[in-house]
């Protein structure tokens, strides 16, 4: 009998790759962004979902998650972006993944392993369009374009992209939007100048890919609305969540108005209750910072977190019904039955959704495929 599970729903995913591909022009490709073990989903039930929907790319932060993907007989292409210098780049190349450089410096490193593999790397240019995080900033794009050609024509990289990410495409109407979007198309135009015209661009991440369609190119890279959470309140209303979050009930006691409820206190009983005790906590990714503020559904009803989220456990308040021990409370889900959702969980912890669940899907909790 489970006491805790994080249900994730395939056929979700399935649909919501479908509807992300549905938005797209028939030259461009979806790339399925599933680092961080697929935000908490599950990096390969999630990437055969993904592929088996029709994505034709998968993208991750780590070499690790790309290789762990081809290890389990995933022959999608995959780009890998974000390596600090030393690391095993070569495994990758013989793996064929397509690998990410933000400098000469990495570009160097990458052919190198090309030509310790005796085979040529396929390389993403990254710029910095504006975000200040990954890539070139712009005086450093000529440096980058220009080490890019040489490598090329040294046989032992194929540029394959120029790419970059949006900092604020979740804000509509953020100027920024548009800089980045100018500055992309400079970085493209330089980039031929330097003799550099790879097959793919790519810039738009979920919120760019729901509400931006001048920003599509090449390829898009969806990673939150694949798992159906929109980045845009309303901006995607066929996505459907594939994350819910259930525990039995473990205890249910009667309390009396002035009780303190939890470490520290914090929460003091204003009427005579009934408290139930939902067996997750901190170490199952649930977010202190939503200690009685956390939405839980039992019997039917939404109900509050009170007190401190714990380590394992979290307490909420019945008022009164009849909860019993082993009922199905649920933290979030997909809200069509009225339960929270993710956003519900990061409104009240002050996050966002994509932390929700990633941190509940990968923690404790067991997962099961539903
Ligand atoms: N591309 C890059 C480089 C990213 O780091 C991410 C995620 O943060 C994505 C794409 C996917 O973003 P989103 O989950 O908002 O679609």
């Amino acid at each position: 009998m489970w006491q805790a599970q994080v249900r994730i729903d395939l056929d979700a995913i399935r649909h919501n790759v479908a509807t992300l591909r549905g938005l797209l022009r028939s030259g461009t490709a979806l790339m399925s962004v599933v680092k961080a073990d697929a935000y908490g989903h599950g990096l390969l039930p999630v990437a055969t979902a993904a592929v088996r929907a029709g994505a034709t790319w998968l993208g991750t932060a780590t070499l690790e998650e790309a290789l762990a993907l081809r290890e389990h007989g995933i022959t999608t292409r995959i780009l890998s972006w974000l390596h600090s210098p030393g690391r095993p780049l070569h495994e990758a190349v013989a793996a064929g993944v397509d690998l990410s450089a933000a400098s000469p410096a990495a570009l160097a490193e990458i052919a190198r392993a090309a030509r310790q593999t005796r085979r040529p790397a396929a390389v993403h240019l990254k710029i910095d369009t504006g975000m200040s995080r990954n890539g070139a900033t712009r005086a450093d794009w000529p440096a980058l374009l220009t080490a890019a050609a040489k490598a090329q024509a040294d046989g032992d990289v194929e540029i394959a992209a120029v790419w970059s990410h949006f900092a604020c495409a979740d804000e509509p109407g953020h100027p920024s939007i548009l800089r980045q979007q100018l500055a992309f198309d400079d970085a493209l135009d330089e980039a031929a100048r330097l003799g550099v015209e790879p097959p793919l661009r790519h810039l738009a991440n979920s919120a760019a890919t729901l509400t931006l369609p001048e920003s599509h190119f090449d390829l898009v890279r969806a990673g939150l609305a694949t798992y159906g959470l929109s980045p845009i309140p309303g901006a995607a209303p066929d996505l459907r969540p594939a994350m819910s979050v259930h525990a039995k009930v473990a205890l249910v006691k009667a309390v009396q108005a002035g009780e303190g409820v939890s470490y520290g206190h914090t929460y003091k009983v204003l009427k005579d209750t009934t408290l139930a005790l939902v067996p997750v906590g901190y170490a199952d990714g649930v977010p202190r910072s939503a200690s009685s503020r956390g939405l839980v559904e039992i019997g039917g009803k939404v109900r509050r977190v009170v007190g401190r989220v714990c380590m394992d456990q979290i307490v909420v308040d019945c008022d009164g019904d009849d909860v019993r021990p082993g009922d199905e409370a649920v933290l979030f889900g997909a809200g069509s039955r009225g339960e929270p959702t993710a956003d519900d969980w990061a409104a009240a912890a002050d996050t966002i959704s994509y932390e929700i669940v990633a941190r509940m899907g990968s923690n404790r909790t067991p997962k099961v495929y539903v």
